[in-house]
């Protein structure tokens, strides 16, 4: 009998066949997840896909949760709380007046000892003794009572173990491909199941930094990852064999592939993922789980809202007392930018003029069988150097291209011809990419000089073609188009149904076999792939995009036709191409932790626009998400991204362009309640002006919104957390212990953000997953006992109930 749970221990992460709707994914967990919907989630999950296909401005969308109260009456409630909190504040003036007391002791104390500190960028020696002075005690806001969160006790349970259902579901993905999952949330769920999954997995975090007082700076290593001494010891080949079954890679140890040969590779199989995502959109729209949800939410809001009344001063005291450390000088990560839009427009613009002026003759396409140069390319146009302007560019998005991505699209072609856009920001064209090869070098060599701002940057593989990836590896390495500054990122455009309608692939498969088997035989056998094997060194992982906002036409559902098979010229939806990217990536991160490679992680382009199940299908699937933008309108969602710590990319720039206006953006409100969010800037050839585009996403967010000094240094501090970046450069970056929890990975040396302001959010998050974690299980041990009661049973472990429970259907 045990051996329904000792079997799932063994190997808890392989899919076992299941029927749609009834996951088998909890069987094995000790505890007992069953709510009122068990059963339903296929045909609640169905209704709501079909209705986001139909619905376009539906009043109020099922997982959104109903303002009962008109906005005026929820203003005066506001209005009175904080009145109310003023006034408790009068009543303790003595807390007001020590913190203004400390505040000015501390201030001038640190303004003598800044002038005495000279040590240019290294982390300050004398901080050690300093200690006792650096601010750790803050004002903690808490609540007391039975029932501390509002609702009913059985509405608790039953949300909470909702809650904790998708938490599962979700480790259960990210541990599979090797991504990596919050620590904290990590441990509470270990609570409830002490078998862990393997969630540390994800980087091999050996030989990390160890000295505390190391330098800030990551020292360079003096040879260019792509001169050819690592052309010339390469890995040895493995000799395994690849193939595509079924829209997902297999690999073989031998030539005859056949099941006796293959690797063991694990990747969740489609009916398992199917009836996870019917689970999870079954409970997005449940009334009682998006009410608790909705209030927790709400609460975490105001909490942070009181952290801040109580504790501002204190914040800003510590920041004061770190030497030489401030807002310009800490670590920032581009998260989201595109590289073919990188550079700024007069940054362009400079560029082609002195390529104009510089290779006029360079033959730079091909026109009907003849070369054109690049003077005749602009003859063409009637255009001279001297005519140009940013102006004539015409690449900034403006009020046009509100909610007109077809528009906004158009805008990447500058003088709006999309000649110049192949001659100057394409990889592939007729001079192999030299140009852009050259002006991304230009925007590396600007992140350098500015040493604390760092990108990662997008490049595409379309999948047309299976030498796609090659072309663009020998483009990286043959220009040297390479910095410690920048890592790239890989996105995939949506765009099947175009390339199908031009007759250009046969079905979806041969997609997923352009853009993945080149990786497998890269992984495989180095050699075959030379400059390829080079460049995934400092690639991190794989992007999707698109217009999110096209209709989609197809429900994804175990009806839906195979890769191999999926023929039409329609586009097939958003979680049918992420979980055949995730499921390729899975094998792949498998074969090459094997190799002893770098391993990948999935983070697109989610919730900008669009169905809600998208934002279902990144939560399942990936280590982060760009943009999120829909989580405000799906409070359940939104607290799951929050409890699961998921990093949001966002970028309020872009977005005031394309689908939200500026003041409507809810990044302020995520970063109150605490969620994993980061500025990135997106196209800086679009919508950014100066030379640094990320610094004017950050200054425009910070008056647009108030943001405290405070506010930025943690969005900074995420934005490093969330990237790509090697162990090693973060422990550089953020310091040694940053990958621990609470305050101790925190160093405010180098990061800037007090500990006060880590305290707070680590100590929240706990609450949060402990308010959970109990719901779940004191409802579990109360039904022991009373089973126990009855049966007079006696399990000799008090956690584990009995195994009659477990079989129940
Ligand atoms: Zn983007």
């Amino acid at each position: 009998m045990t051996n329904l749970c000792g079997s799932a221990e063994q190997r808890p992460l392989m899919s076992q066949r299941s029927l749609p709707g009834t996951p088998v994914t909890h069987k094995h967990l000790p505890i007992d997840l069953r709510t009122s919907m068990d059963g339903k989630y296929k045909e609640i999950a169905e209704e709501l896909l079909a209705r986001s296909m139909t619905d376009s401005d539906m009043r109020c969308a099922p997982y959104e949760f109903p303002e009962e109260s008109p906005i005026e009456q929820l203003e005066e409630k506001r209005h009175r709380l904080e009145r109310q909190i003023s006034q408790d504040v009068k009543l303790e003036p003595e807390i007001l007046l020590r913190a203004k007391q400390d505040f000015m002791k501390i201030d001038s104390a640190t303004d003598l000892e800044y002038m005495q500190d000279s040590q240019e960028d290294a982390v300050d020696q004398h901080h050690v003794e300093r200690e006792m002075l650096v601010e750790k005690e803050f004002q903690r806001v808490s609540i007391s009572g039975e029932e501390k969160c509002g609702v009913p006790f059985t509405d608790l349970v039953d949300a909470a173990k909702c809650v904790v259902k998708a938490l599962f579901i979700r480790e259960k993905y990210i541990a599979l491909s090797l991504q990596s999952f919050c620590k904290t949330t990590t441990r509470s769920l270990q609570e409830l199941n002490p078998r862990p999954l393997d969630v540390s997995a994800a980087e091999d975090l050996r030989g990390s930094p160890v000295d505390s007082d190391m330098r800030v700076h990551m020292p360079v290593s003096e040879t260019h990852p792509y001169d050819g001494r690592h052309m010339t010891s390469l890995p040895p080949d493995a000799g395994y064999t690849c193939a595509m079954l079924d829209g997902v890679v297999h690999v073989y140890t031998a030539q005859n592939q056949d099941k006796s040969t293959e690797l063991d590779l694990p990747y969740p199989d489609l009916q398992e993922y199917i009836a996870d995502m019917n689970v999870m959109m079954s409970l997005i729209i449940n009334g009682p789980v998006k009410s608790f949800c909705y209030r927790r939410l709400q609460y975490l809001s105001s909490k942070f809202q009181m952290h801040v009344l109580l504790n501002e001063m204190k914040e800003l005291a510590s920041q004061k007392q770190v030497p030489h450390r401030d807002f310009y000088n800490i670590r920032k990560v581009d998260t989201h930018i595109h590289a073919s839009s990188c550079m700024n427009q007069k940054h362009l613009l400079r560029f082609i003029k002195r390529a104009m002026k510089k290779y006029p003759d360079e033959i730079v396409r091909v026109e009907s069988g003849r070369g054109q140069t690049l003077m005749e390319v602009f003859e063409n146009m009637n255009l001279t150097a001297y005519d140009l302007s940013v102006d004539t560019l015409d690449m900034h998005a403006d009020r046009n291209t509100f909610h007109r991505f077809d528009k906004f699209n158009s805008k990447y072609n500058p003088i709006g011809e999309s000649i110049l856009r192949e001659i100057f920001i394409k990889t592939d064209n007729h001079i192999h990419g030299k140009y852009f090869g050259h002006i991304v070098k230009e925007v590396m060599s600007d992140l350098e000089e500015s040493k604390y701002q760092n990108a990662e940057l997008r490049l595409s593989i379309y999948g047309r073609s299976v030498d796609e990836w090659d072309n663009l590896a020998q483009w990286a390495v043959t220009h040297s188009v390479y910095s410690d500054n920048v890592r790239w990122l890989i996105q995939i455009p949506r765009l099947f149904d175009v390339y199908r309608t031009k007759k250009q692939l046969m079905n979806f498969q041969q997609m997923l076999e352009n853009i993945f088997l080149p990786l497998f035989e890269a992984t495989v056998n180095p050699s075959s792939h030379p400059h390829l094997h080079l460049f995934l060194t400092h690639v991190v992982g794989f992007d999707s995009v698109d217009d999110e906002s096209k209709p989609e036409h197809h429900i994804f559902n175990l009806d839906s036709p195979t890769p191999a098979r999926w023929c039409d010229d329609n586009n097939p939806p958003y979680s049918y191409y992420l979980y055949y990217m995730y499921a390729n990536m899975t094998v792949l991160n498998h074969l090459r932790r094997r190799r002893g490679f770098n391993t990948f992680v999935l983070r697109p382009h989610c919730g900008e626009a669009g169905p809600i199940h998208h934002l279902v299908s990144g939560f399942i699937l990936s280590e982060n998400i760009s943009h999120g933008l829909l989580l405000r309108k799906a409070p359940v969602l939104q607290y799951l991204y929050y409890l699961a710590q998921v990093g949001i990319a966002m970028s309020p720039l872009s977005n005031n362009s394309l689908f939200l206006s500026y003041h409507r953006n809810p990044l302020p409100e995520y970063l109150s309640r605490g969620l994993m969010v980061s500025l990135s800037t997106d196209d800086p050839l679009q919508f950014h002006f100066t030379k640094e585009p990320l610094m004017e996403e950050y200054s425009i967010a910070a008056q647009v919104w108030k943001l405290s000094s405070c506010d930025m240094c943690e969005l900074a501090r995420n934005s490093v957390l969330m990237s790509g970046f090697s162990h090693r450069a973060k422990g550089y970056w953020l310091g040694p212990d940053y990958n621990k929890e609470g305050t101790i990975s925190n160093d405010i040396r180098r990061t800037n953000v007090p500990d006060i302001r880590v305290a707070y959010r680590h100590e929240t998050l706990c609450e949060e997953l402990h308010l959970i974690t109990q719901a779940v299980r004191t409802q579990e041990l109360d039904r022991i006992e009373e089973e126990e009661d009855m049966l007079s049973f006696t399990p000799s472990q008090s956690t584990a109930p009995p195994i009659s429970t477990l079989e129940k259907p």
